[in-house]
């Protein structure tokens, strides 16, 4: 990215490794890391190198192939675009940043986002966020353990030992 490639920068911020990216086909902005996938490297429980090109690997909404196989994730090959405007790159990605700063309580421990986000839903019901805010359920704590922070779908954890943060 800081050399203007272009066509990641919706994953910036998102904390994790890239084979667990991979595996998920985890992004924003209703993008996923596999658009720019060109091939995946794992090993199976035998030992053998499997490289899937991006069909294979099944890219859906966040999931992949890999949520249903026992290989591990080695090797990623990506795909991205050289724009000659380098600091538009940059400009967008610090957007990105400021933007999941202001949205995800990033001080507190929490375990991201668990609600099912299907973009075809989007156009029904809007984000899950606003669906759980006009259900009223922005702000509810059960249990003292987890709670619903601002009507987005994040669940902050209480009261858990520090060595689980
Ligand atoms: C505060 C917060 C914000 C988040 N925001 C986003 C977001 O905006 N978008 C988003 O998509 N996700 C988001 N997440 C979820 C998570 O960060 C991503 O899914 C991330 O890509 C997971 O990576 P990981 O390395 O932590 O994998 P893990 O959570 O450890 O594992 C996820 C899955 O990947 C598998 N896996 C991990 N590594 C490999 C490997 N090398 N080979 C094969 N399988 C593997 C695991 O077995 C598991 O099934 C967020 C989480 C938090 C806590």
């Amino acid at each position: 990215m800081l050399e203007g490639l272009t066509g990641a920068e919706h994953t910036c911020g998102i904390p994790g490794t890239l084979g667990g990216l991979v595996c998920m086909n985890g992004g924003s902005q209703r993008k996923g890391i596999g658009e720019s996938i060109v091939e995946v490297t794992s090993v199976a429980v035998d030992g053998q190198l499997h490289h899937r090109d991006r069909d294979s690997c099944q890219f859906g909404y966040r999931t992949s192939v890999f949520q249903r196989s026992d290989d591990v994730i080695v090797g990623v090959r990506l795909s991205f675009e050289l724009v000659s405007d380098k600091g538009a790159v940059r400009h967008e990605m610090l957007g990105i940043l400021r933007n999941r700063r202001s949205k995800f309580p990033l001080r507190d421990a929490n375990c991201g986002s668990v609600f099912l986000s299907d973009p075809s839903m989007y156009e029904l019901h809007g984000p899950p966020g606003a669906v759980i805010d006009r259900l009223g359920l922005k702000g509810k704590q059960i249990g003292g353990l987890s709670r619903l922070l601002w009507g987005c779908d994040i669940f902050k954890i209480n009261g858990l030992p520090a060595a689980f943060r």
